[in-house]
């Protein structure tokens, strides 16, 4: 592929002036349904531009090039109202991952799918007796010759709903400590056993479910990064998680209104000259640099080859604050209609529902206590938790 940034600017110009919506017009109203069909849509048309899966190898979909023409597709992305949100964690996690641990054959098999969004992949990590704590998961996969069995409940699954596939982590030997009996698999949503059940929240929506696995046969070649290898794909995968929610580059933090929106917002309420309104707005906007900042160091480390490090957690926990700030500062600037509007009242909803939203940013990706344990005992050097079953194997420690 040899187009220079100038010919790649012009091409992505081209393809989202014919392809989205700028994000000046009113916004686009998407039910669930309507949004993944685009969102498939989308990145089929993106991969037949030739704009797909940037920095993805050639043979597998990609187009080989460097992340600076990552940064021009998603300068110019910016300007616009994308279908992303449904591939956030197929794009932003799943492909990075299958791109490091998968076999030559998986990569060949499923790449280029996941890049066009023919196939879209959710993480099945959480289970409701492992949140922050995954390793001590219960799920098991137990061989039988070309084959292994799951079985197992997984929870939070972010998209299963809509998704064709799942990188589920499972124990597959008890006998090891909790770290160290995991591996990683490709589970075909669609196969005999897999229950998929959604979960209703505040906000309405039913973004994530519980997936119960009974029985679920997969071959041995949907292992990931190799038999008890689980849990260096899954950290692998954490990292990934922690970059696309904290550099924002998956959409993960579309649909927050930023400093310049509510300064604006301030303005047509008369709130402007509000020495607290004023206050509140400044100290958004700094938090707001701040992460743009903690970005630009993260993708920057990335040109240069270095894997996403602890960065991530500074990176996802700034960005989960900012979140409920900027939701905090909106509600307060909306004062009544956040909490009572009228049906046909165009935007009333979203300040409720940005107020109940945000907290799940503290949450999703490690919680905001579990990253500051991150950067705690990583970039600050300080002693680790006391673990009084280190080293001990799984099934001997004690589980409610
Ligand atoms: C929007 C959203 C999307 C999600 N999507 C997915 C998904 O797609 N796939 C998936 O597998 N999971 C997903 N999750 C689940 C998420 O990863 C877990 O909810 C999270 O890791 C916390 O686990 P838990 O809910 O079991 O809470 P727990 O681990 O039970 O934690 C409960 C409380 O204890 C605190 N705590 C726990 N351990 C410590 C500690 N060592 N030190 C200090 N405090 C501690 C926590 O901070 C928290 O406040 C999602 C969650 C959300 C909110």
């Amino acid at each position: 592929m040899t187009l220079t940034l100038d010919e790649f600017r012009e091409r992505t110009k081209e393809f989202l002036a014919d392809n989205a919506v700028p994000r000046n017009e009113p916004p686009v109203e998407w039910n669930e349904e309507s949004l993944v069909a685009e969102c498939r849509r989308f990145h089929g048309a993106l991969a037949d531009a030739g704009l797909g899966g940037i920095t993805y190898p050639e043979e597998y979909g990609g187009l080989s090039l460097d992340k600076s023409y990552v940064e021009v597709f998603n300068q110019e992305l910016s300007q616009y109202q994308a279908p992303l949100v449904p591939a956030a964690i197929s794009h932003g996690m799943c492909l990075p991952v299958m791109n490091d641990f998968g076999t030559p054959e998986q990569r060949t098999r499923h790449q280029a799918a996941i890049i066009r969004c023919d196939e879209i992949w959710c993480q099945m990590f959480s289970e409701p007796g492992a949140g922050s704590d995954v390793a001590s998961l219960a799920t098991r996969a137990v061989r039988d010759g070309d084959e292994w069995v799951l079985n197992g409940q997984k929870v939070w699954t972010s998209g299963a709903q809509y998704c064709d596939y799942g990188l589920c982590v499972a124990r597959t030997d008890p006998t090891q400590p909790k770290h160290r009996g995991l591996s990683m698999f490709i589970v075909d949503l669609s196969l005999p056993g897999v229950d998929i059940r959604p979960l209703r929240q505040i906000n309405g929506s039913s973004h994530f479910n519980e997936v119960y696995l009974t029985d679920v046969s997969v071959g041995h070649d949907c292992l990931v990064g190799g038999e008890g290898e689980g849990w260096n794909v899954a950290v692998a995968m954490l990292m990934y998680e922690r970059v696309a929610i904290g550099a924002g580059g998956t959409g993960a933090m579309a649909g927050r209104k930023g400093s310049k929106q509510l300064i604006r917002e301030a303005q047509q309420r008369g709130r402007a000259g509000d020495p607290v309104a004023r206050e509140a707005l400044a100290d958004l906007y700094i938090r707001e640099r701040i992460q743009s900042f903690i970005g630009m160091r993260i993708r920057q480390a990335a040109e240069s080859g270095r894997a996403p490090g602890p960065e991530g957690s500074i990176a996802k926990l700034n960005a989960a604050i900012l979140s409920r700030q900027a939701a905090d500062v909106a509600i307060e600037l909306a004062g009544p209609s956040g909490q009572a509007w009228e049906a046909e009242d165009g935007d009333g909803g979203q300040w409720a529902d940005a107020v109940i939203s945000s907290p799940g940013m503290g949450i999703a990706g490690g919680t905001n206590e579990v990253q500051r344990n991150i950067i705690g005992e990583r970039v600050l050097g300080l002693p680790k938790e006391p673990d009084p079953y280190k080293g001990q194997p799984w099934e001997a420690v004690p589980r409610s």
